[in-house]
C-alpha cells in the first residue's frame, strides 16, 4: 500500500485506509496532497493572514484547504504570531516543537516515565512518534534513550536489557515499519495512570 507525506487531514491516516468516519475517505490523493502543497507554497513566501492565504492558494479555498491548515496548526508546523499572522515555523523550531511531546496520553508518558508492565507500549509508541514527526532513527534513539534516564523509567526496572540503549535499539523495528502510536500511548498512560493514583 503506498504511504503518503501528509497525514488525512481529519483521520490523520498516511495511506488509504481511512477511519470509518473519516471526512476525506474517498478523496483522491493528489487533492490532499495538493492543498498541503498549496498552503505551505504560500506560507513559505512569509507570514500572512488567513484571509490572504485564502486568496493566495490554487484554486479555490475548500474544505480540504480548511482542515489541512487546522491539520498543520495542530500538528505546529504553522502558528500564529502575535500580530495575528500565519507563519511558518522554520525546521528548527518546528522539531524543537515536537520534541516534547502536547498530546495527551503521550504527555502522559513523556513527563511520568513507564512503569513496569506498560515498558513495551509506552517505548514503543515514543518510538512511533519521533518516526511520525520526521526525525531520524539516530535521533529518535537519542531522544528516547535520553528520556529513559531523565523520566526514570530506566531506574524502576523491569527490563531484561542491560542498558536503555539496548532497549531502544530492540524496537528498530517499530522505527522501520513507521507504525502509529496512538494506540499503544493510550495503553501505557492508562496503566501510568493507575499506577499513580
Ligand atoms: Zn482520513
Amino acid at each position: 500500500m503506498p504511504r503518503f507525506r501528509y497525514p488525512c487531514p481529519d483521520c490523520r491516516s498516511t495511506n488509504s485506509l481511512h477511519d470509518p468516519d473519516c471526512r476525506f475517505d474517498g478523496t483522491p490523493w493528489e487533492d490532499v496532497e495538493r492543498a498541503y502543497a498549496s498552503i505551505l507554497g504560500v506560507l513559505a513566501g512569509g507570514a500572512t493572514t488567513e484571509g490572504r492565504l485564502r486568496e493566495a492558494v490554487d484554486g479555490p479555498w475548500d474544505r480540504l484547504h480548511s482542515a489541512a491548515l487546522s491539520r498543520l496548526r495542530h500538528d505546529q508546523r504553522v502558528r500564529e504570531t502575535p500580530g495575528g499572522a500565519l507563519e511558518l515555523l522554520s525546521p528548527a523550531e518546528y522539531r524543537e516543537e515536537v520534541a516534547v511531546p502536547t498530546e495527551e496520553s503521550l504527555r502522559t508518558i513523556y513527563e511520568h516515565g513507564s512503569v513496569p508492565g506498560c515498558h513495551d507500549h509506552a517505548i514503543f509508541s515514543l518510538v512511533a512518534y519521533y518516526r511520525s514527526v520526521g526525525f531520524s532513527w539516530a535521533e529518535t534513539r537519542e531522544r528516547v534513550v535520553e528520556w529513559l534516564r531523565e523520566s526514570g523509567t530506566w531506574a524502576r526496572g523491569g527490563f531484561e536489557e542491560s542498558s536503555p540503549e539496548e532497549i531502544v535499539d530492540s524496537k528498530r523495528h517499530v522505527y522501520a515499519q513507521a507504525y502509529g502510536w496512538r494506540q499503544s500511548a493510550r495503553e501505557a498512560a492508562a496503566v501510568i495512570e493507575r499506577s499513580l493514583g
